[in-house]
C-alpha cells in the first residue's frame, strides 16, 4: 500500500452540549486536519494523488466552510442568536467534537472522489481524535 497524508490548519470555535466540562462553554482551536490517502498502486505520475488536489478540493472546502466557524450542533440556541448577529455558524447533526469534525471532512473527502483512509483532527498539539471506517 502507498499512503500519502497532507495536514490542513483551521481555526475554529465550537462548543459541547449536555457535557459536564469547560467544553460547554463557547471556545476555539487552532486544529490541524491530516487527511490520508491510500492506493494500492500508483498512478501515470506515479502517485497516490497530487498533495496540491487535496490542498485544493479539501483545503478548499475546509477555508469555506469551517475555518474561522463556530461549529454548533444543529439545536444549540446559540446558533440562532449568532445567525441574527450576521455571524457565521456550521451546523452538525451531533455535539462537534473532534471525532465528529474527523468524521465530516473523512465523509466530504471521500465524496469528492479521495481514496481517503483516516482522518485525524488535532484540536491541540497533545490532543487528537481520528476517523477509519472498519475494513
Ligand atoms: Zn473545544
Amino acid at each position: 500500500m502507498y499512503s500519502v497524508t497532507k495536514r490542513i490548519e483551521f481555526c475554529y470555535g465550537h462548543r459541547l452540549l449536555d457535557y459536564d466540562g469547560v467544553c460547554k462553554h463557547p471556545h476555539g482551536h487552532n486544529g490541524v486536519a491530516e487527511i490520508e490517502v491510500q492506493t494500492e498502486t500508483l498512478d501515470h505520475r506515479n502517485m497516490v494523488c497530487d498533495f496540491s488536489d487535496i490542498r485544493r478540493v479539501i483545503k478548499g472546502w475546509i477555508d469555506n466552510e469551517l475555518d474561522h466557524k463556530m461549529l454548533l450542533r444543529h439545536d444549540d440556541p446559540l446558533a440562532r442568536a449568532l445567525e441574527q448577529l450576521g455571524e457565521p455558524v456550521f451546523l452538525v447533526d451531533s455535539n462537534p467534537t473532534a471525532e465528529r469534525i474527523a468524521r465530516l471532512i473523512f465523509d466530504y473527502s471521500k465524496a469528492q472522489g479521495f481514496s481517503v483512509v483516516r482522518v485525524t483532527v488535532w484540536e491541540t498539539p497533545t490532543s487528537f481524535a481520528e476517523y477509519r471506517p472498519t475494513a
